[in-house]
């Protein structure tokens, strides 16, 4: 929570008249508002706030950054019984990252309320922590669906003395496969506690959801989808000719940025991609569901702190992360879908301030740039690398800015004279001697690298329109080098991965989709989502594939993994062992980087792994999946698995 004067979030306020002062709020919360600074309630605060006040059940619609969190808790939180140390509040939310955020926000407006408690509980924590704080007696409770879920199971939460429910993120609740839990959730609690429901956006199921727990609620409905992006200057470039980590490295430099996030699609990519960042000098860490709770804390504190400047993440990871310092979102590998993106672009551009996206789009990736383009109504524009010129500028720049920051704070005595004995004993001129030493001095980074320029949208369209010449021109006409094409574009797998078809105990009839079979088993077993293949779902079962050479252990656990209340009881289907890629040449086994799909969860092993994975961006065999996303399963815990041994 930062402390200056903020502006009212994203939109325009509807009722521009209102003051927090004019809220009811209890008086404790008010102190807390003003020294939080918030200057005017957001839109959504002015509205929900005097219904929660009344007691109303609520459903607000609106987008990511519009101040839902304090819409809720300032009124909830005035109306608490300090005196009553029992659950009286209880807030859902999709991850642990949310649960802590909001828990960490309500504590703030709460920090005047005498011996307030507040308890976020999530899977992936060990529960003993968790009972002794519930056995002590808490207020409010903010968590995932799944751990509340275990603690109503287990008698640890009571929530015989509730008085409201928030659901946050609904719509986010339903994509994660929470929302039977809700459901189940919302049946556990007494008949009069108040409701409120908060979404981006309002599917069917959660439609139902309302219809079935909620009374007589009042809607609210804030600003278009567009809004929440406006603020914030979208651009892309299309990949073709150099390779995206150089592409990325060469706008890292000619970028003015605070801090930044880059967003992967693996967990994998994450380390890789953060490494590579750190060994050309960006101060860059990863953050992806592999880290504990508390790693990924320190990673974001870090980050908050100016310690780090570059976050590279997954979708699931930076959920919700909010640190007013990020200038900059990077889609280095695109969303699997429109929403993700508007999430994803939404962790910059924070609180009023503006923001820059910029996403990486391969050419067979076009197709989700205009869906994306479509669903916020926006144009993004294509963007140019930055040129030769503009780099050397901008190392000329750097290099003179150290030179007077050296003058300025170092004791060069006694350099001072070591280089007149130098010119002295070899009787140059002391420009001869100063220039011998800039070259010294860059060639790690060259001030004058080879680096190739693109072509020019005008110089590809003339290629395009002069169908003699194949060569692509620079700007002077000039014919080009043809470059080699990478990997990426030739949209290959980098390697092969042999692949086993399994048998699982669900099926249509007990309406499981493929994404609660990704999610629950990408997510029990620690397995990237893009190693679950070729889902085919029957009647009573479901077959699929999954990597051959799955560790025995791990194989256990899935048996009694459930997905629909079902255990999956997993075995092999029928005889032959599938190879998602059977191109000849490739022995998914041999070349050091081959990646392996199972993961050794011990502590000890993950700087290994990190090791191993240092060549392995792309996941192999990724362009023949039907299903691309990782989707947490029903239990949110993907820390709280055993730890694997191959047998
Ligand atoms: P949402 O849940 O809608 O995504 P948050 O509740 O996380 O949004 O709020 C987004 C940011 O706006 C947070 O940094 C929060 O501190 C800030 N904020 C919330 N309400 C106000 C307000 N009235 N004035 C200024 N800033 C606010
Ligand atoms: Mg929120």
């Amino acid at each position: 929570m930062t402390q200056e004067t903020l502006p009212a979030p994203d939109v325009a306020p509807v009722t521009p008249s209102v003051r927090f002062a004019d809220l009811a709020l209890a008086e404790p919360v008010m102190r807390a508002i003003n020294e939080v600074g918030y200057e005017t309630p957001s839109p959504i605060q002015a509205e929900s706030i005097p219904l929660l006040l009344e007691g109303r059940d609520l459903i607000g619609q609106a987008q990511t950054g519009t101040g839902k969190t304090a819409a809720f808790a300032l009124p909830l939180l005035s109306k608490i019984d300090l005196s009553q140390v029992r659950p009286q509040l209880l807030v859902l939310t999709p991850t642990r990252e949310l649960a802590l955020q909001v828990a960490e926000a309500m504590q703030t407006y709460a920090r005047h309320l005498r011996g307030f408690q507040i308890l976020p509980i999530y899977g992936g924590q060990g529960m003993g922590l968790q009972l002794s704080r519930l056995h002590r007696g808490v207020h409010v409770v903010v968590g995932t669906p799944g751990r509340i879920l275990d603690h109503l199971g287990r008698k640890s939460l009571n929530l015989d003395s509730l008085q409201a429910v928030v659901l946050d993120e609904a719509d986010e609740m339903l994509r994660m496969g929470f929302i039977d839990d809700v459901d189940q959730i919302l049946g556990h609690t007494p008949a009069k506690r108040q409701v409120a429901l908060f979404s981006a956006t309002m599917p069917a199921p959660i439609r139902r959801i309302a219809l079935r727990h909620l009374n007589e609620p009042q809607e609210i409905k804030i600003a278009a989808k567009t809004a929440t992006v406006s603020a914030i200057k979208q651009r892309y470039w299309q990949v073709r000719g150099v390779h995206k980590l150089d592409a990325l490295t060469r706008i890292l430099e000619a970028t003015d940025f605070d801090a930044m996030i880059i967003f992967v699609r693996t967990k994998l990519s994450t380390e890789d991609l953060a490494e590579k960042l750190a060994a050309r000098g960006f101060a860059s860490a990863a953050l992806n569901g592999d880290l504990n709770q508390q790693q990924r804390e320190r990673t974001v504190e870090r980050l908050k702190q100016g310690k780090l400047d570059i976050v590279v993440a997954t979708d699931v990871a930076a959920r919700g992360l909010d640190v007013p310092r990020i200038s900059h979102v990077f889609n280095y590998d695109i969303p699997n879908d429109t929403e993700s993106y508007v999430h994803r672009i939404g962790r910059t551009g924070r609180a009023g301030r503006s923001g820059e996206a910029i996403l990486f789009v391969a050419p067979r990736e076009k197709r989700m740039l205009h869906a994306i383009e479509r669903a916020t109504n926006q144009k993004i524009e294509p963007m140019q690398l930055p040129t030769r010129n503009e780099i050397v500028d901008r190392r000329i720049g750097q290099f003179k800015a150290q030179l007077d920051a050296v003058r300025h704070t170092e004791k060069l005595a006694f350099f001072r004279e070591l280089v007149q004995q130098y010119q002295q004993e070899n009787e140059l001129d002391m420009d001869d001697v100063a220039a011998a030493l800039a070259y010294l001095v860059q060639k790690e980074q060259p001030l004058q690298p080879t680096i190739n320029d693109e072509p020019t949208v005008q110089a590809e369209r003339g290629q395009r329109e002069d169908k003699r010449s194949r060569e692509p021109r620079s700007d002077s006409g000039e014919p080009r080098q043809r470059r080699e094409y990478s990997r990426e574009e030739r949209q290959e797998p980098p390697i092969g991965l042999d692949m086993k078809r399994y048998r699982i105990d669900v099926g249509r009839e007990h309406g499981v989709q493929a994404k609660n079979i990704v999610g629950a088993i990408a997510n029990e077993i620690s397995l990237d989502s893009e190693y679950i293949a070729n889902i085919s779902i029957r009647d009573s079962f479901t077959v699929l594939d999954l990597p051959d050479g799955m560790p025995l252990d791990v194989f256990e656990h899935l048996k009694s993994v459930r997905v629909c209340g079902r255990k999956l009881d997993i075995r092999v289907d029928g005889s032959a062992g599938k190879s998602a890629d059977a191109r000849p040449g490739r022995n998914p086994n041999s070349g050091p980087s081959h990646k392996k799909p199972f993961k050794a969860k011990t502590k000890s092993a993950a700087p290994k792994r990190k090791a191993a994975a240092k060549q392995a961006a792309a996941p192999a065999g990724s362009t023949k999946l039907k299903l691309k996303k990782a989707k947490p399963s029903k239990k949110d815990g993907a820390g709280s698995k055993p730890p694997k041994r191959k047998p």
